[in-house]
């Protein structure tokens, strides 16, 4: 079910600190503390697999049913006018946690992505942002 030495079965474990957004018996829902916009989330299932292929069909439908859900909630609390969903296998592919995740990242026109995986956020800006997102659960 986790893996050792994993950075995200750490997280849902409770051993490495998250800014918690959603949590079901299959998903954790937190903020990416590099965000590549306000309200970047990941959706990470609690069985452990490196991609998406390495995980059961259950866990696969959990992370696409929770961010559907989590994507409508963040675009309506943070009044974005869109949404990437975004899932990378393979370091080919830009992966950099090989523990699988959805991405939902909000979007405003006009406005681009910052780099991917590359600048911390502030923490209280970042909380800030969870706690708009809590208020539209
Ligand atoms: P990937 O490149 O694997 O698709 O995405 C990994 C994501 O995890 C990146 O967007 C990166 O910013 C985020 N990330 C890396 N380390 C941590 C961490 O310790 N905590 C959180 N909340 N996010 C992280
Ligand atoms: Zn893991």
């Amino acid at each position: 079910m986790t893996a050792p030495d994993c950075l995200f079965c750490k997280i849902i474990q409770g051993q490495i600190p998250c800014i918690r957004i959603f949590e079901d018996d299959a998903t954790l829902v937190f903020m990416d503390i590099m965000p590549q916009s306000d309200g970047h989330m990941l959706v990470v299932p609690k069985q452990h697999g490196a991609n998406i292929w390495d995980i059961d069909q259950p866990s696969a439908m959990a992370i696409m049913t929770v961010g559907q859900r989590l994507s409508l909630v963040a675009k309506n609390a943070l009044q974005a006018a869109g949404v990437s969903l975004m899932q990378l296998n393979g370091a080919a592919a830009g992966q950099t946690v090989f523990h699988v995740h959805l991405h939902i990242i909000p979007r405003w026109a006009g406005s681009d992505l910052r780099m991917h995986a590359r600048e911390q956020a502030d923490r209280i800006k970042l909380v800030a942002i969870a706690e708009k997102i809590k208020a539209g659960l």
